[in-house]
């Protein structure tokens, strides 16, 4: 073995089949019984593709990422759509990000683009400096809809306040004054047409390649080899010598709702202020699939003290990215080992962004190669 790769995800395997194609051999190992991830999807008791850890909607910029992975699977062109829920008792339901449709629907009003721009402007409260999520949304959208969309599923999805939270978190949703209701709007918005599991099966599908799930990186810690790429939690890999970096867990309910064809109009539903979960997904709209029932998964945010609760989601403030830095000197320091994705790097990275960086980072291996082979 030239590279032992910890883990099965996104940063592992791309990272796993470059170095492959490269001439090295690869072992990757990941402690969960499956591949791909987060991103794992498999079919439920009844027969509907689901994601087991949560939606997961590709959308990129990156004209080389779709390219690449479009090597080991063909697309369904797929716009994710979602729709808040601000008060359940009403039911009634606005698209998110929040757009012209939201602002007059919401408040019984006709605006055009240039009179929805002009009510924001009157509504919004100028913040300087922006530094936390609360200053974002009160200076683009104002009190109102901050309170209506953004504080109360801010709470639920990361245990703080909106004042708490880094700005970075709320500036990744937009407000527009049209009536674009898209959730995202890069150029390619597409799911893989049989599942990320069967992606990452083609991808990992190398003769250089070999592939052990259920298997803990200290099992195979001892094994020799040339580098390890490790992409699980940085702070796990040092023994949390400097104390554990601060994540938010998530338990998915999925539910197979036999004898619905349709349970919602969109493929996400937010609920900002009512229930324990923070979203409903029904899946049938990510995938296309026919089927005379439909599955859904509700998410509820919970602390890692949870019994079994996994790592999901880096709490960005300035403490726990002062606390990273620590860790991140020493991974620096390293000359075997490397870190990549999103426990590795304590950072939220969509799936394009980790895709990216792992060619980046599998590129620079190589070339590396090149310059000193080996003894
Ligand atoms: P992961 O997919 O987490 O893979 C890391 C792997 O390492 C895991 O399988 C883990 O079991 C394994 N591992 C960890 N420690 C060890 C160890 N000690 N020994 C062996 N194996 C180990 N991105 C999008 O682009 N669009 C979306 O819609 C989207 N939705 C998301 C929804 C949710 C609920 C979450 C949590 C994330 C979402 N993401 C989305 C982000 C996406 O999941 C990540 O970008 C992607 O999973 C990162 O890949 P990764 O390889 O870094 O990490």
């Amino acid at each position: 073995m030239d590279t032992l790769i910890v883990g099965a995800g996104f940063a592992g395997a791309v990272t796993a089949r470059e170095l492959a194609e490269a001439g090295e051999r690869v072992l990757v190992v990941d402690k969960r019984p499956h591949v791909a991830g987060n991103a794992y999807d498999r079919l439920d008791a009844a027969g509907v593709l689901v994601h087991e850890y949560g939606p997961h909607i590709f959308h990129t910029n990156s004209e080389s990422v779709f390219g690449w992975l479009s090597r080991f699977t063909t697309w369904r062109p797929y716009e994710h759509r979602v729709l808040a829920v601000p008060d359940a008792s009403t039911g009634r339901a606005y698209p998110l990000p929040i757009n012209r449709t939201t602002i007059n629907s919401l408040y019984g009003l006709d605006l055009d683009e240039a009179g929805v721009a002009a009510f924001l402007e009157r509504v919004r409260e100028p913040r300087e400096p922006i530094r936390t999520s609360e200053d974002v949304v009160l200076n683009s959208v104002g009190r109102d809809l901050c309170e209506r969309f953004f504080r109360g599923y801010t709470r639920k999805q990361w245990g703080l306040d909106l004042s708490e939270l880094a700005g970075g978190v709320a500036a990744r949703i937009p407000t527009r004054t049209n009536d674009d209701d898209r959730y995202f709007s890069d150029r390619y918005q597409a799911m893989p047409a049989e599942g990320y599991t069967r992606l990452f099966e083609r991808l990992l599908a190398h003769p250089n390649i070999e592939v052990r799930t259920g298997v803990e990186y200290a099992a195979v810690a001892g094994l020799d080899r040339r580098r390890t790429v490790f992409t699980g939690p940085i702070d796990e890999f040092y023994g949390r010598r400097f104390g554990a970096l601060p994540y938010r867990s998530l338990r998915f309910e999925h539910e197979h709702l036999a004898g619905t064809t349709q349970l919602q109009p969109v493929g996400t539903v937010n609920y900002p202020n009512d229930h324990a979960w923070t979203r409903i997904t029904e899946f049938k709209h990510l995938s296309g699939q026919q089927h005379a029932g439909s599955s859904v998964v509700r998410e509820i945010p919970q602390d890692m003290d949870a019994p079994g609760a996994e790592p999901y989601y880096p709490i960005p403030n300035p403490a726990n990215e002062a606390l990273y830095k620590r860790y991140e000197a020493l991974a620096e320091a390293e000359t075997e080992v490397f870190f990549l994705g999103r426990l590795a790097q304590y950072r939220y990275y969509n799936m394009d962004q980790v895709v990216a960086a792992a060619l980046a980072l599998a590129r620079r291996l190589t070339a590396q190669r090149r310059a000193q082979p080996a003894p």
